[in-house]
């Protein structure tokens, strides 16, 4: 039997961190913390953790930085913690490389969620061959035929629309910002714009979501980007 995941914890409040730890310990998980950038640094090098929960506001560097750094050199995922409100933080720590966000203060639930999410995704990266379908509840997109179907019912999607939707649901519950959706979708160097996506956003829910108030596959992140519905929550 394999170990349990190792989690990096890089968070300054002491009883935050403690309360993380034990947190993930009680899931089985493997605790591994530091309470500054510094320290994080180190144990991300020697004991090589499967997450890395990275508070933002750090004594000896922020988050930001700290990110950038660590993606010059590992894939590994991290999960950003930041102050409520901060949304420019959230997203410049994604466009840096980070795969995904909480901001405090939020629930045990959630964030064990989030940390299942990227252990998963890792853990498909390493053993599966890249997929040709994408499913998730009633909506199907076949990557070789480029077609997609709603409750078996075919979508007629524009090129744009269908970038978009692929864009997403190719990392299913991972959010994505307005800049990485622009890059990927439109190209670097596009002279696109946020509002841009959000106005194919809006034509792509119209035909593919039964309550665009209420989209069940491709959610907003207020402020932040848009991320695909997780198909195993
Ligand atoms: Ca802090």
């Amino acid at each position: 039997m394999s170990s349990p995941p190792k989690i990096l914890i890089v968070e300054d409040e002491r009883r935050m961190r403690r309360f993380l730890a034990t947190l993930v310990e009680s899931h089985g998980l493997t605790p591994l913390e530091a309470s500054t950038a510094k320290e994080g640094l180190a144990l991300l090098t020697e004991l090589a953790p499967d997450v890395v929960l990275l508070d933002l506001g750090l004594p000896d560097g922020d988050g930001l930085a700290i990110t950038r750094r660590v993606r010059e050199w590992s894939r590994v995922p991290i999960i950003v913690i930041s102050a409520r409100g901060l949304e420019d933080d959230k997203v410049q720590a994604l466009d840096a490389g980070a795969d995904d966000y909480l901001t405090k203060p939020f629930g045990a639930a959630e964030l064990l969620a989030r940390i299942r999410v990227v252990l998963r995704r890792s853990a498909v990266a390493e053993r599966e061959p890249p997929t040709h379908t994408i499913g998730v509840g009633g909506l199907r997109v076949d990557l070789d035929a480029r077609r997609v179907f709603v409750d078996e019912l075919e979508v007629h999607l524009t090129p744009i629309e269908y970038k978009l939707l692929t864009t997403l649901a190719r990392r299913p519950g991972r959010v994505m910002t307005h800049q990485q959706i622009l890059r990927e979708v439109w190209g670097d160097g596009t002279s696109a714009r946020p509002h841009h996506v959000r106005v194919h956003m809006a034509t792509l829910r119209r035909k593919i979501e039964d309550d665009t108030t209420a989209p069940r596959y491709v959610l907003t992140e207020i402020g932040v980007g848009y991320r695909f519905a997780d198909p195993e929550p």
